[in-house]
Order: C-alpha cells, then sequence, then structure tokens
C-alpha cells in the first residue's frame, strides 16, 4: 500500500467560506499571489506507512513544530501552474502531468518520498472543482495552484526526514502585466551565481529561491526588474532568470536557448515554446550563449530579440540588459515580432481559443 495509487480523498467543506460580495471584489483586483480561495489539500506522509489521510479542507494555518526539518535544513519543494476558463466556461490546466512528472523528480534530488502522478493530479482536480468559483473570469486571469511538500518530522538529526506534508493552495491571479505586455531590464549579476555542476538548480526547490533574492535585490539597486545568471564554473554564459529560462532570436529566425545541462530549471514553458516554434518552422538550438554573444549579437543585428519565460508571466520580452562592465539594448528594446507571435499562440491554446496539437490543454470541468 505504500505510496498509494489512487487514493480517495476525502472532502471537508469549508464551513465559512467567503460570501458572494466579498469574492466578486477580491476578484475584481486579485494581483499576485495576495489572496487565497476557501480550501486547501493535504496528503501526509510517513516512512513505512506512505502516503494517507488525502483530504480536502477549510484553508488554514498549519500547526508546526519549531523542530520541524524543513525550518531547519529547508528540504521542501514546490510546483506552479494555472487553471483557466475555457470558452465553453469549462475550466482546464496546461500540461500538469509536466508538472506531476517534475515534483517528482525535485522529490527525488531533495531525497523525499515521491508522490504518485495520480495523487499530483487528482489533488489539482480537487481543488479546482471545489473552488471553482475563485477562478476569475476575466481575458487574462487564472487561478494560480500552488501545490508544494516539505519535512514535517521532529527532528534536528541531519538526514532525509521520515515524515512529510504534502499540500495544495489556489491563488487568484490577475494578468501579469496590468498595462500590456511591456518588456523587462535584466541584470547580469557579478557577484552571485544560481546553481552549481551537482547542486540543485534543476530541483523546484525553495531553498534555490532564497540564495536568490540578494541577488534580485541587487538588480533593483541597480535600476533593473530582474537578475540574469551566469554558469557557476566559467562565469560566462547565460542560465536562466530567477525564476524565468532564457531565449534568444537570431536574425534568421533561429530561436537558442541554453541547454539543460542540470543548472538550469527545465521550464514547462520553456519546453512548450521549443515545441511550438518548431512547428511553426524554426529551427531552435539548445546551446550555451555567451554574455559576449548577446552583447556583440545585439549590436550587430545578428541577435533580434530575446525574452524570458515561465509560468506566471507566459513569456516576458527582455529590453535592456546591464552588467558591471556594460549595457546594451536587444534591438529597438521593445518586444519582437517571433517574441510576440509566440506568445499569443502559446496563451491561445492554453485558454481554449486555438487548436491544441500537442494535447496539452487538461480539462477539468
Ligand atoms: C518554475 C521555474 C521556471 C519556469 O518553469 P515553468 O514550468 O515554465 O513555469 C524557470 N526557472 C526557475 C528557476 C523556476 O523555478
Amino acid at each position: 500500500m505504500s505510496g498509494g495509487d489512487n487514493l480517495d480523498f476525502e472532502i471537508r467543506p469549508n464551513p465559512a467560506p467567503v460570501g458572494d460580495a466579498e469574492r466578486a471584489a477580491l476578484l475584481a483586483n486579485p494581483g499576485f499571489g495576495r489572496i487565497f480561495t476557501d480550501h486547501m489539500v493535504t496528503v501526509r506522509y510517513a516512512d513505512g506507512k506512505g502516503w494517507y489521510e488525502p483530504r480536502v479542507e477549510a484553508r488554514a494555518p498549519i500547526p508546526m513544530d519549531p523542530a520541524a526539518a524543513v525550518l531547519h535544513y529547508a528540504q521542501e519543494i514546490f510546483e506552479g501552474l494555472k487553471a483557466y476558463t475555457l470558452p465553453d466556461s469549462g475550466v482546464a490546466m496546461f500540461r500538469p502531468d509536466a508538472n506531476a512528472a517534475r515534483f517528482a523528480e525535485s522529490a527525488q534530488r531533495m531525497a523525499m518520498p515521491q508522490l504518485p502522478v495520480e495523487t499530483f493530479l487528482r489533488s489539482l482536480h480537487e481543488i479546482i472543482k471545489i473552488d471553482r468559483q475563485w477562478i476569475p473570469q476575466s481575458d487574462e486571469g487564472s487561478l494560480y495552484l500552488r501545490p508544494f511538500a516539505y519535512a514535517s518530522e521532529v527532528f534536528l538529526g541531519v538526514r532525509p526526514a521520515m515524515e512529510y506534508l504534502y499540500l495544495v493552495i489556489a491563488s487568484p491571479v490577475g494578468p501579469y502585466f496590468s498595462g500590456g505586455v511591456k518588456p523587462v531590464s535584466v541584470w547580469v549579476t557579478p557577484d552571485y551565481t544560481r546553481a552549481a555542476p551537482g547542486g540543485t538548480g534543476a530541483a523546484k526547490c525553495g531553498g534555490n529561491y532564497a540564495a536568490g533574492l540578494s541577488a534580485q535585490a541587487e538588480a533593483i539597486e541597480n535600476g533593473c526588474d530582474q537578475v540574469v545568471y551566469l554558469d557557476a564554473v566559467e562565469r560566462k554564459y547565460i542560465d536562466e532568470l530567477g525564476g524565468m529560462n532564457v531565449f534568444f532570436v537570431l536574425d534568421d529566425g533561429t530561436l537558442v536557448t541554453p541547454p539543460l545541462t542540470g543548472t538550469i530549471l527545465p521550464g514547462i514553458t520553456r519546453d512548450s515554446v521549443i515545441k511550438l516554434a518548431g512547428r511553426a518552422g524554426h529551427k531552435v538550438e539548445e546551446r550555451p550563449v555567451s554574455l559576449e554573444e548577446w552583447r556583440t549579437g545585439a549590436a550587430s543585428g545578428k541577435i533580434r530579440e530575446a525574452f524570458a519565460c515561465g509560468t506566471a508571466a507566459v513569456i516576458t520580452p527582455i529590453g535592456t540588459v546591464k552588467s558591471a562592465d556594460s549595457q546594451f539594448t536587444v534591438a529597438d528594446g521593445g518586444t519582437g515580432e517571433v517574441t510576440a507571435a509566440l506568445r499569443k499562440q502559446l496563451v491561445d491554446i492554453q485558454r481554449g481559443r486555438a487548436e491544441d496539437p500537442f494535447g496539452w490543454v487538461h480539462r477539468v470541468i
């Protein structure tokens, strides 16, 4: 029974959900990650017992012992994906099976037990069904789903914990860019790296984000929106942003993106862009790109566009690039044609407005 395949969730509806009027007011301007739905999913794990007590219950604080292992050694992983309203009023998620697979890989890297893919998918279905009234109806809004798991065992010894808690919370979000898509400026940090070979760069774990906060603060101090990291070995090649992957568009229409060598998070948006671009006839290369190649390519016109991509913002053009010893813009610093077209294609597929050639849209309701 360990790890049970298709656990049956016990549903305990929130006895005091937010009222219709208050919810409508919250949904009018949800922002990002500020407001939450009425419910959460919890599933427990213990060594020898496997995953147990799968529940949908009222969202509430989680009691935690001060010696819970996660508070000391950061054994924690998470995922992020969205549920959207379809034109026929149904509800769908985008490639949740890919999030399930990545969650299992992150778990493996962090010496945590793997939640069965079916339980992961089922947990998302359950929270969407019970909290569907929280899905924004606006054109660009969605319900952001945050599955995560952490070491809950009460123990200060350093070894993989023997008890864990898996949860899903959900947060209605508005359009990422309230005034329409606009290019971001990025700071190439000379001081910090995000991930080294053999490290945790390919795992979606909270610790990677904690380690990136100083670098992000440095970017803001230097007047930029986001930090971009160079590789930790040669300090030459572009890895990724703190939470988004990077693409370059060459003058012949070729797309180039850094390869997955273990230091980069394997983004599902990244993978989707590679497949969509290939289908649209672009050549796609996964190879290292140095800051020097970016700088000289932007100057000569060989690199026409650059963009970052991830679930939250989908695709974001990169306008200005600033480093310790240089500053340049990509083309005119605006949104490139290929970037805009890929963004539209991807968003249209996600929202059920365009044909779904790869079977990515996973209908829930
Ligand atoms: C989540 C994440 C991404 C983007 O992944 P998506 O699956 O496209 O959302 C990129 N980089 C990092 C570091 C991430 O944590």
